[in-house]
């Protein structure tokens, strides 16, 4: 069982992940918001333990963009016993939450609740035309070809299926992928278009990745005329 901690109070961070791994989890902590936003996305964990405070990118803002790709069950940590952060982070798709200051054994029950639960399981299997992506297992394929994505290249497929019909633009999908702005440089997000192309459409006669000229992008099943 692997734990991600997004904490940047140092003692807590370390405090935190001495218990854990007393429990039996691995653990890794990052020490602020896009830190830890990328390691949840890049890496597999089964619980993610997220402070709401953090430098460079707040909780909310973590939990929002994580939420675009991925299902790993979250456990908030909230400094303030306030009922309008609460409903908010579990509208963001928190799972659960702790109020500041908290017991560990409190911590340790919640995180042992959510790692046996697992992920949701509604948001298994993403369908455009004959590709499907199977988000929990991360497995990905058109008709009977299985396909092998890097994790970044998923988060992108996944970022598109998830939004089918409905165009992103450069900056939407860098905001969402990358979670940067990459103003002028939207070139980093053509070479992760075509190369996902390479991989889901160049070999098959239908394509459902398509370009909409000075907009964006869209995956869709488009209708043959
Ligand atoms: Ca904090």
């Amino acid at each position: 069982m692997r734990i991600l901690i997004i904490e940047d109070e140092p003692k807590t961070g370390a405090y935190l992940k001495k218990g854990l791994e007393e429990s039996g989890y691995s653990v890794d902590v990052a020490n602020d918001g896009a830190d830890g936003l990328l390691l949840a996305q890049e890496q597999d964990y089964d619980v993610i333990v997220l402070d709401v405070m953090l430098p460079t990118m707040d909780g909310w803002a973590v939990l929002k963009v994580l939420r675009a790709t991925r299902t790993t069950p979250v456990l908030f940590l909230t400094a303030r016993d306030d009922v309008s952060d609460r409903v908010r982070g579990l509208e963001l798709g928190g799972d659960d939450y702790l109020v500041k200051p908290f017991a560990f054994v409190e911590l340790l029950a919640r995180v042992r609740t959510l790692a046996r639960r697992g992920p949701p399981r509604e948001s298994e299997l993403l369908k455009v035309g004959d590709l499907e992506i199977d988000v929990n297992r991360r497995r990905v394929r058109r008709g009977n070809t299985r396909i092998d994505l890097t994790p970044r290249e998923f988060s992108l497929l996944q970022l598109l299926a998830r939004r089918q019909g409905e165009v992103l633009s450069r900056t939407q999908i860098a905001s969402y992928v990358w979670d940067m702005n990459f103003d002028s440089d939207t070139n980093v997000v053509e070479v992760a278009i075509r190369r996902l192309r390479a991989k889901i459409d160049d070999d098959f006669p239908v394509k459902l990745i398509q370009t909409v000229r000075g907009v964006g992008y869209v995956i869709e099943l488009k209708e043959t005329d």
